[in-house]
Protein backbone atom coordinates (compact mmCIF):
# COMPACT_ATOMS: atom_id res chain seq x y z
CA UNK A 1 0.00 0.00 0.00
CA UNK A 2 0.95 3.98 -0.62
CA UNK A 3 4.52 2.50 -2.54
CA UNK A 4 6.29 5.37 -3.97
CA UNK A 5 9.10 3.03 -5.80
CA UNK A 6 10.74 4.54 -8.67
CA UNK A 7 8.74 7.98 -8.27
CA UNK A 8 11.02 10.72 -7.65
CA UNK A 9 9.62 13.55 -5.70
CA UNK A 10 10.63 17.30 -4.79
CA UNK A 11 9.60 19.07 -1.98
CA UNK A 12 9.66 22.44 -1.46
CA UNK A 13 11.13 23.88 2.05
CA UNK A 14 11.63 20.52 3.35
CA UNK A 15 14.41 21.58 5.53
CA UNK A 16 12.87 21.65 8.84
CA UNK A 17 8.91 21.09 10.11
CA UNK A 18 6.50 19.86 8.12
CA UNK A 19 8.71 19.39 4.83
CA UNK A 20 11.31 17.49 6.83
CA UNK A 21 8.51 14.81 7.58
CA UNK A 22 7.17 14.89 4.36
CA UNK A 23 10.51 14.10 2.54
CA UNK A 24 11.22 11.48 5.45
CA UNK A 25 7.68 9.80 4.85
CA UNK A 26 7.79 10.06 1.08
CA UNK A 27 11.30 8.21 0.71
CA UNK A 28 10.46 5.59 3.76
CA UNK A 29 7.93 4.65 1.02
CA UNK A 30 10.71 3.74 -1.90
CA UNK A 31 10.23 7.58 -3.48
CA UNK A 32 13.73 9.22 -4.21
CA UNK A 33 13.67 12.81 -2.41
CA UNK A 34 14.65 15.91 -3.32
CA UNK A 35 15.24 17.84 -0.28
CA UNK A 36 15.33 21.62 -0.79
CA UNK A 37 15.60 24.96 1.79
CA UNK A 38 17.04 28.06 1.15
CA UNK A 39 20.26 27.26 2.93
CA UNK A 40 22.27 24.27 1.59
CA UNK A 41 22.90 22.75 5.29
CA UNK A 42 19.46 22.69 5.98
CA UNK A 43 18.35 20.65 2.65
CA UNK A 44 21.85 18.01 3.40
CA UNK A 45 20.64 18.13 7.09
CA UNK A 46 17.30 16.17 5.91
CA UNK A 47 18.97 14.22 3.05
CA UNK A 48 21.45 12.59 5.62
CA UNK A 49 18.25 11.38 7.43
CA UNK A 50 16.87 10.15 4.28
CA UNK A 51 19.91 8.06 3.41
CA UNK A 52 19.91 7.12 7.35
CA UNK A 53 16.92 5.77 7.30
CA UNK A 54 18.37 3.40 3.94
CA UNK A 55 16.70 5.95 1.22
CA UNK A 56 17.79 8.06 -1.72
CA UNK A 57 17.57 11.64 -3.29
CA UNK A 58 19.03 14.87 -3.68
CA UNK A 59 19.57 18.34 -1.90
CA UNK A 60 19.13 21.20 -3.78
CA UNK A 61 19.15 24.52 -1.92
CA UNK A 62 17.16 27.33 -3.43
CA UNK A 63 14.98 30.34 -3.25
CA UNK A 64 11.94 28.93 -4.74
CA UNK A 65 10.11 32.24 -4.42
CA UNK A 66 12.75 32.99 -7.74
CA UNK A 67 11.88 31.71 -10.82
CA UNK A 68 15.52 31.85 -12.19
CA UNK A 69 16.24 29.45 -9.28
CA UNK A 70 13.11 27.51 -9.77
CA UNK A 71 14.43 26.75 -13.18
CA UNK A 72 18.03 25.77 -12.15
CA UNK A 73 15.96 23.20 -9.29
CA UNK A 74 13.88 21.79 -11.72
CA UNK A 75 16.80 21.17 -14.23
CA UNK A 76 19.06 19.47 -11.65
CA UNK A 77 17.01 17.40 -10.82
CA UNK A 78 15.88 16.31 -14.37
CA UNK A 79 19.62 16.02 -14.87
CA UNK A 80 19.98 13.48 -11.99
CA UNK A 81 16.79 11.47 -11.86
CA UNK A 82 15.71 12.30 -15.24
CA UNK A 83 12.13 12.25 -14.24
CA UNK A 84 10.13 14.54 -11.96
CA UNK A 85 6.42 12.51 -10.52
CA UNK A 86 5.48 14.22 -7.41
CA UNK A 87 5.84 17.85 -6.30
CA UNK A 88 4.62 19.08 -3.14
CA UNK A 89 4.44 22.69 -2.66
CA UNK A 90 5.12 23.13 1.01
CA UNK A 91 7.24 26.28 1.12
CA UNK A 92 5.28 29.21 2.95
CA UNK A 93 5.87 31.15 6.32
CA UNK A 94 3.74 34.04 8.13
CA UNK A 95 3.83 37.57 9.43
CA UNK A 96 0.68 38.11 11.65
CA UNK A 97 -0.39 41.13 12.22
CA UNK A 98 -4.02 42.57 12.46
CA UNK A 99 -4.37 44.61 9.04
CA UNK A 100 -4.20 47.86 10.52
CA UNK A 101 -0.83 47.65 11.79
CA UNK A 102 0.31 45.15 8.82
CA UNK A 103 2.76 47.09 6.23
CA UNK A 104 1.97 46.48 2.67
CA UNK A 105 5.59 45.04 2.45
CA UNK A 106 4.24 41.97 4.78
CA UNK A 107 1.26 41.27 2.33
CA UNK A 108 3.43 40.96 -0.57
CA UNK A 109 6.28 39.18 1.07
CA UNK A 110 3.75 36.34 1.92
CA UNK A 111 1.97 36.57 -1.51
CA UNK A 112 5.28 35.52 -2.80
CA UNK A 113 6.84 32.98 -0.16
CA UNK A 114 3.47 30.85 0.80
CA UNK A 115 1.44 31.17 -2.70
CA UNK A 116 3.77 32.85 -5.51
CA UNK A 117 6.20 29.83 -4.78
CA UNK A 118 3.52 27.21 -5.50
CA UNK A 119 2.71 28.42 -8.75
CA UNK A 120 6.06 29.21 -10.09
CA UNK A 121 7.25 25.65 -8.73
CA UNK A 122 4.07 23.98 -10.51
CA UNK A 123 3.85 25.90 -13.44
CA UNK A 124 8.08 24.48 -14.36
CA UNK A 125 7.39 20.67 -13.00
CA UNK A 126 4.14 20.18 -15.10
CA UNK A 127 5.36 20.65 -18.29
CA UNK A 128 7.80 17.64 -17.48
CA UNK A 129 4.75 15.64 -15.77
CA UNK A 130 2.70 16.25 -19.05
CA UNK A 131 5.53 15.07 -21.21
CA UNK A 132 5.75 11.89 -19.03
CA UNK A 133 1.68 11.88 -19.12
CA UNK A 134 1.91 11.45 -14.95
CA UNK A 135 2.41 13.88 -12.04
CA UNK A 136 1.20 14.16 -8.76
CA UNK A 137 0.92 18.03 -7.26
CA UNK A 138 0.14 18.25 -3.54
CA UNK A 139 -0.15 22.09 -2.55
CA UNK A 140 -0.03 22.20 1.68
CA UNK A 141 -2.40 24.63 2.12
CA UNK A 142 -4.03 25.71 5.78
CA UNK A 143 -7.12 25.71 7.81
CA UNK A 144 -6.44 29.47 7.50
CA UNK A 145 -7.22 29.50 4.17
CA UNK A 146 -10.17 28.04 4.69
CA UNK A 147 -11.31 29.40 7.39
CA UNK A 148 -10.02 32.95 7.29
CA UNK A 149 -7.69 33.53 10.77
CA UNK A 150 -7.96 36.83 13.06
CA UNK A 151 -4.09 38.27 12.19
CA UNK A 152 -4.03 37.02 8.90
CA UNK A 153 -5.14 38.51 6.40
CA UNK A 154 -1.88 37.96 4.12
CA UNK A 155 -1.68 34.24 4.90
CA UNK A 156 -5.46 33.53 5.00
CA UNK A 157 -5.82 34.83 1.65
CA UNK A 158 -2.55 33.33 0.08
CA UNK A 159 -3.85 29.98 1.26
CA UNK A 160 -7.25 30.48 -0.01
CA UNK A 161 -5.34 31.53 -3.13
CA UNK A 162 -4.04 28.22 -3.49
CA UNK A 163 -6.80 26.14 -3.14
CA UNK A 164 -8.05 28.29 -6.13
CA UNK A 165 -4.92 27.57 -7.52
CA UNK A 166 -5.36 24.07 -6.98
CA UNK A 167 -8.76 23.67 -9.02
CA UNK A 168 -7.83 25.64 -11.41
CA UNK A 169 -4.49 23.39 -12.01
CA UNK A 170 -6.15 20.24 -11.74
CA UNK A 171 -8.67 20.88 -14.25
CA UNK A 172 -5.92 21.89 -16.74
CA UNK A 173 -3.87 18.72 -16.29
CA UNK A 174 -6.82 16.24 -15.56
CA UNK A 175 -6.38 14.53 -18.95
CA UNK A 176 -3.04 14.19 -18.43
CA UNK A 177 -2.48 11.39 -15.73
CA UNK A 178 -1.48 14.08 -13.08
CA UNK A 179 -3.91 14.95 -10.22
CA UNK A 180 -3.42 18.25 -8.38
CA UNK A 181 -5.12 18.77 -4.40
CA UNK A 182 -4.24 20.94 -1.47
CA UNK A 183 -3.83 19.79 2.48
CA UNK A 184 -4.97 22.02 4.61
CA UNK A 185 -3.85 21.52 8.05
CA UNK A 186 -4.88 22.77 11.45
CA UNK A 187 -2.73 23.57 13.84
CA UNK A 188 0.80 21.23 13.61
CA UNK A 189 3.61 22.49 16.53
CA UNK A 190 6.43 23.65 14.37
CA UNK A 191 8.80 26.66 14.45
CA UNK A 192 6.40 28.09 12.46
CA UNK A 193 3.31 28.13 15.11
CA UNK A 194 5.70 28.90 17.74
CA UNK A 195 6.00 32.61 17.00
CA UNK A 196 2.16 32.43 17.40
CA UNK A 197 1.03 34.11 20.50
CA UNK A 198 0.07 31.62 23.72
CA UNK A 199 -3.36 33.42 23.92
CA UNK A 200 -4.27 32.81 20.99
CA UNK A 201 -3.39 28.96 20.93
CA UNK A 202 -5.42 28.38 23.48
CA UNK A 203 -8.53 29.58 22.24
CA UNK A 204 -7.28 27.46 19.07
CA UNK A 205 -7.18 24.77 21.35
CA UNK A 206 -11.09 25.30 22.34
CA UNK A 207 -11.88 25.99 18.72
CA UNK A 208 -10.54 22.11 17.75
CA UNK A 209 -13.18 19.66 18.23
CA UNK A 210 -10.46 16.96 18.62
CA UNK A 211 -8.81 19.41 21.64
CA UNK A 212 -5.31 18.65 20.58
CA UNK A 213 -2.71 19.74 17.79
CA UNK A 214 -2.15 17.38 14.95
CA UNK A 215 1.63 15.63 14.54
CA UNK A 216 4.04 16.14 11.73
CA UNK A 217 3.20 12.34 11.21
CA UNK A 218 -0.58 13.58 10.37
CA UNK A 219 -0.17 15.68 7.68
CA UNK A 220 3.05 13.27 6.36
CA UNK A 221 0.96 10.40 5.74
CA UNK A 222 -1.98 12.37 3.81
CA UNK A 223 0.68 13.71 1.83
CA UNK A 224 1.34 10.10 1.01
CA UNK A 225 -2.01 8.78 0.22
CA UNK A 226 -2.57 11.75 -2.01
CA UNK A 227 0.95 11.16 -3.90
CA UNK A 228 0.14 7.40 -4.35
CA UNK A 229 -1.47 5.36 -7.59
CA UNK A 230 -4.22 4.63 -5.19
CA UNK A 231 -5.42 8.26 -5.40
CA UNK A 232 -5.38 8.24 -9.19
CA UNK A 233 -8.96 9.10 -9.21
CA UNK A 234 -8.83 12.19 -6.56
CA UNK A 235 -8.27 15.68 -7.70
CA UNK A 236 -8.83 18.97 -7.40
CA UNK A 237 -9.72 18.28 -3.61
CA UNK A 238 -8.96 20.15 -0.23
CA UNK A 239 -8.05 17.38 2.13
CA UNK A 240 -8.62 18.81 5.77
CA UNK A 241 -5.87 17.27 8.31
CA UNK A 242 -6.99 19.82 11.65
CA UNK A 243 -8.91 17.43 13.88
CA UNK A 244 -12.77 18.60 12.73
CA UNK A 245 -11.26 22.60 13.00
CA UNK A 246 -12.55 23.66 9.48
CA UNK A 247 -16.21 21.64 9.42
CA UNK A 248 -17.09 24.22 12.65
P1 LIG B 1 8.50 26.04 8.98
O1 LIG B 1 8.74 27.50 9.08
O2 LIG B 1 8.98 25.16 10.07
O3 LIG B 1 9.04 25.48 7.59
C1 LIG B 1 8.87 26.17 6.38
C2 LIG B 1 10.10 25.95 5.56
O4 LIG B 1 9.94 26.61 4.30
C3 LIG B 1 11.35 26.54 6.23
O5 LIG B 1 12.34 25.56 6.23
C4 LIG B 1 11.71 27.71 5.32
O6 LIG B 1 13.11 27.95 5.27
C5 LIG B 1 11.19 27.20 3.99
N1 LIG B 1 11.03 28.29 3.04
C6 LIG B 1 10.42 29.49 3.26
N2 LIG B 1 10.53 30.25 2.16
C7 LIG B 1 11.22 29.53 1.25
C8 LIG B 1 11.65 29.78 -0.08
N3 LIG B 1 11.39 30.96 -0.67
N4 LIG B 1 12.36 28.83 -0.73
C9 LIG B 1 12.62 27.65 -0.13
N5 LIG B 1 12.24 27.34 1.13
C10 LIG B 1 11.55 28.29 1.80
O7 LIG B 1 6.91 25.88 8.80
P2 LIG B 1 5.96 24.60 8.84
O8 LIG B 1 5.05 24.77 9.98
O9 LIG B 1 6.73 23.34 8.67
O10 LIG B 1 5.09 24.91 7.54
C11 LIG B 1 5.23 24.22 6.31
C12 LIG B 1 4.05 24.58 5.43
O11 LIG B 1 2.84 24.16 6.07
C13 LIG B 1 3.91 26.08 5.18
O12 LIG B 1 3.47 26.30 3.86
C14 LIG B 1 2.83 26.48 6.16
O13 LIG B 1 2.15 27.62 5.75
C15 LIG B 1 1.95 25.25 6.16
N6 LIG B 1 1.11 25.08 7.33
C16 LIG B 1 1.64 24.92 8.57
C17 LIG B 1 0.79 24.75 9.66
C18 LIG B 1 1.30 24.55 11.06
O14 LIG B 1 0.47 24.50 11.98
N7 LIG B 1 2.58 24.38 11.27
C19 LIG B 1 -0.59 24.76 9.47
C20 LIG B 1 -1.09 24.95 8.20
C21 LIG B 1 -0.25 25.09 7.13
Amino acid sequence: MLDLKGRVAVVTGSGQGLGKQIALELAKRGARVVTNALTGSHASDTLAEIHAQGGDGLAVPADVSQAEQVEGLVQTVLATFGQVDILVNNAGTTRDNLIVHMPEEDWDFIQRVSLKTAWLCSKVVVQSMIRQKYGRIINISSASGVMGQKGQTNYSASKAGMIGMTKALAQEVASQGITVNAIAPGFIYTALTEKMPQKILQKLMEYIPMQRPGTLHDVAYAVAFLASDEASYITGQVLSVDGGLAMI
